[in-house]
């Protein structure tokens, strides 16, 4: 079965709280280990960037459920393509928190010190994503 990946951004709805990031990671974490997708989600506090591995089948329903998620809005796809193998395979998961969100990392990927996926192209998005799991090696979160 085809391996595909996706990336996308989005922003969190209002009354998005602090219990919902650690609910969400922990039914990302089960429902995506069950259908043995990989991946890693990048948080800074206001906005997501995604990125989701696996077969065609099981990416595209994880998509799916994740767009009818009220906990966040103006979900935009930034990348999605056929890939001949996993980059994310550690993580059913992966959670990238703020502090590793540097400006150098910004600078080097968009126009903008701040984390503004919407301001990076597909290119970018996939090579911050990258390099964020570079920086998390060996440290399961
Ligand atoms: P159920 O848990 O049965 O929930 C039914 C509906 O209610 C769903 O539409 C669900 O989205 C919504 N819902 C559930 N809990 C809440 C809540 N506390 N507040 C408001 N609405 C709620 N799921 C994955 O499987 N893999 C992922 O990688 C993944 N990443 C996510 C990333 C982000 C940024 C967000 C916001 C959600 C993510 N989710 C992920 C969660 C996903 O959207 C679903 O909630 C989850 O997969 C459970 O789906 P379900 O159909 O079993 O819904």
């Amino acid at each position: 079965m085809y391996l595909v990946r996706l990336i996308y951004t989005s922003e969190i709805s209002d009354g998005f709280g602090p219990n919902d990031i650690e609910d969400i990671l922990e039914k990302a974490k089960k429902k995506n280990a069950e259908c043995n997708v990989t991946g890693l989600l990048c948080f800074n506090s206001t906005h997501f960037m995604q990125c989701l591995e696996g077969s065609r089948k099981a990416v595209n329903a994880t998509y799916h459920r994740i767009l009818n998620d009220k906990r966040h809005r103006n979900i935009i796809m930034l990348n999605y393509c056929e890939i001949a193998e996993r980059e994310f395979e550690k993580w059913s998961m992966g959670y990238i928190p703020y502090s590793k969100l540097t400006t150098p990392l910004n600078i080097k990927y968009s126009g903008t010190s701040d984390f503004n996926p919407l301001a990076m192209s597909a290119g970018s998005a996939h090579k911050l994503m990258l390099a964020l799991r570079d920086s998390m090696l060996d440290k399961v979160i």
